[in-house]
Parts: structure tokens; C-alpha cells; sequence
């Protein structure tokens, strides 16, 4: 592998794997007789965040809202990215070659919603595995299959389950093939996108302690896209609120839980179902639907949904503030309190 340039001091990049500077992805939309690109759909549309080491950053919001585009682009799996510096160890991730970045790929990895559709059905578990373990040369030929043998013991899987297919196996033991296959690689960071979402619960609680151990064990860091809040308050150490492409709240996860400040979060953790019957839902119900990305709304873009609108919102976009360390707002609210 060519040596990776170092763009951060070595304290920095030990503390901070990774860090998202106003990254954006536009997608153009094409139409007419010629095809032209006639508008862009603003994905992700100026993300920045930073993640320590061996801690996992829920990604939170609704459907749409750019959570699973902003990690694929992180991993560099859509394509160039229309702006912004994604640093993995202080490197500029889409400044690396095409053999710079197959020889980084191992250490980023992905796990996806639904274990089946990820699974190749035509290839048993220990190959499904071992795969990528082959093509990058990981572990020489004669350590492979104890190699292939640990890796699936750390994710509750046995050796005989090598032979047999993923049809054969229930949803949460597909997941532990897939996280298994990620794990192969030893990677120092995983994208999560939404893992347990197609699971019973019972069976959700078993992939999240699972996900845990493995991090204590080696150290990994998880960038964990959910919509489902219980979870991530259970997974993380931080949260990134994010809407129609921006991140309008950031912080430690005890404080954005214990004081959440953007219109928008207090509305989504209001929906968070308390498991007592007699308690009293003070539920913020949002109006319509979140706005198309292709035409985001001007100012504030959750103006056109916020029960604080103010007339400001409507024409100025709000910037990030600090309100309190390290928690993060982007709201017109607070901007008094800077
Ligand atoms: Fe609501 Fe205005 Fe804050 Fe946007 S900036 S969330 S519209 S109060």
C-alpha cells in the first residue's frame, strides 16, 4: 500500500478517526429532449461533524432527509462528492488514487438495512465472509479458515454455519453474517445504516449489545444511521439531527436527549413512546411532509413545518451556534444566547 499524506497532527488524527467538513452531494435531475440537467436534488447539502475514536454518532431523521446519502459519501460510494473534505486519519478521502482507495476500503466498512438482499443467496456464509479476506490478502492462505472461524465465533456464529446459505438462517442471524463480513476486514470504522430496522425487537437488542461488544473489544467507531431514537440514545455517544441535508443539531447524546433545542428535534422526541400507559404524551405533531430536496424551502428550511416561525426564518438561514459545549444549533431562537 502507497503511505497516505497526513494532513492533521498525530494527536488529532488519534483522537478523531474521521471529520466532515460542509460536505455536500447534489444529484442532478435531467430532463428535456436532450437530456440537461434542469435542477439538483441537495441530498446532502453542507454536513460537518467530527467523531472520536471508538465512539459511536447516531444519525437521526426522517425519511429522505439525507442520512444514508451522507454516509455513502463518506465511504466514497456515490460517486465525487459535489463539495466539502471528508478526513479519514487526517486523509482526504476523495483525494486518494484508485489503488490508494482499495487499499483504504478494508478499514471503512458497511452494514445495511435488510441482512437478506446484502446476503449473495448462490454463496455459503464462509465464503460470503471470507470473500474480500482473499481479495485483499488480509491473512496468508494457511491461517484463512481459523481466521474466517474467529471473526464468526466474536459475531455468535458457529463454524459449521460456514457450509450453509443464508436462506437458512433467521433475520438477526443474517445480520451477524453481514456484520462478520465487515468485521473480516478489520475495519477501524463501520457505517451502520439503519441494521436492526428490519428486525424483531427482541432480536434488535441482541445485533445492538453485539455491535457494542465489538467496539469495546476493537476499538471501532460507528457512524449508526436510525430513525428509531430509542435505539440510538441506547448506541451513542453523540447525535446529528438531520433535515432536508443539514444537520441542525449536534451534541453529546445525554444532552441533546435531556435538552433537546431545535423545533425540529423537540417534535421527533416527542413521538419517543414512554412504556408506562398512564403517562402523559406531550406529542409535537409535525404539518405536511418534509419538502422535496430538489426545492428546499428559502431561509430556514424547516420554516415552512416550525410552530416558532418567525419572519426572519422565512428569508435568512439560520447559522450554527454553541449553546452549550460541544451541543450544537442551527436555529434563529438562539441566537440571542450566542
Ligand atoms: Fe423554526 Fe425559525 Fe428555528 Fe427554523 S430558524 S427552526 S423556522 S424558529
Amino acid at each position: 500500500m502507497e503511505e497516505l499524506k497526513n494532513v492533521n497532527t498525530p494527536e488529532e488524527q488519534s483522537e478523531y478517526i474521521l471529520e466532515v467538513k460542509n460536505l455536500k452531494k447534489h444529484f442532478p435531475i435531467k430532463g428535456g429532449f436532450i437530456s440537461r440537467t434542469v435542477g439538483h436534488v441537495k441530498a446532502v447539502d453542507g454536513v460537518s461533524f467530527k467523531l472520536k475514536r471508538g465512539t459511536t454518532m447516531g444519525l437521526v431523521g426522517e425519511s429522505g432527509c439525507g442520512k444514508t446519502t451522507t454516509g455513502r459519501v463518506i465511504l466514497r460510494l456515490s460517486g465525487e462528492k459535489t463539495e466539502g473534505e471528508v478526513l479519514f486519519n487526517g486523509q482526504e478521502v476523495y483525494d486518494l488514487s484508485a489503488k490508494e482507495m482499495r487499499a483504504m476500503r478494508p478499514k471503512m466498512q458497511i452494514i445495511y438495512q435488510d441482512p437478506f438482499s446484502s446476503l449473495s443467496p448462490r454463496l455459503p456464509v464462509g465464503e460470503i465472509i471470507g470473500e474480500a479476506v482473499r481479495e485483499h490478502n488480509l491473512v496468508p492462505p494457511e491461517e484463512f479458515e481459523d481466521y474466517i472461524d474467529s471473526v464468526m465465533d466474536d459475531c455468535g456464529l458457529q463454524p459449521f454455519h460456514k457450509d450453509r446459505y443464508p436462506h437458512e438462517f433467521s433475520g438477526g442471524q443474517r445480520q451477524r453474517i453481514c456484520i462478520a463480513r465487515a468485521l473480516a476486514l478489520n475495519p477501524e470504522f463501520i457505517v451502520c445504516d439503519e441494521p436492526v430496522s428490519a428486525l424483531d425487537v427482541s432480536i434488535q437488542a441482541q445485533i445492538i449489545n453485539l455491535l457494542k461488544e465489538l467496539q469495546e473489544k476493537r476499538n471501532l467507531t460507528y457512524l449508526f444511521i436510525s430513525h428509531d431514537l430509542s435505539v440510538v440514545e441506547h448506541i451513542s455517544d453523540t447525535v446529528g439531527v438531520m433535515y432536508l441535508g443539514n444537520l441542525v443539531e449536534y451534541g453529546e447524546t445525554e444532552d441533546i436527549f435531556r435538552n433537546p433545542l431545535h423545533p425540529y428535534t423537540k417534535a421527533l422526541f416527542s413521538a419517543i413512546p414512554v412504556p408506562d400507559p398512564n403517562a402523559k404524551m406531550d406529542r409535537i405533531v409535525l404539518e405536511g411532509s418534509i419538502p422535496s430536496p430538489a426545492n428546499p424551502p428559502k431561509g430556514c428550511k424547516f420554516h415552512t413545518r416550525c410552530a416558532n416561525c418567525m419572519e426572519r426564518c422565512k428569508v435568512e438561514e439560520p447559522v450554527q451556534r454553541e449553546i452549550e459545549p460541544g451541543h450544537f444549533v442551527v436555529c434563529h431562537l438562539y441566537d440571542e444566547e450566542k
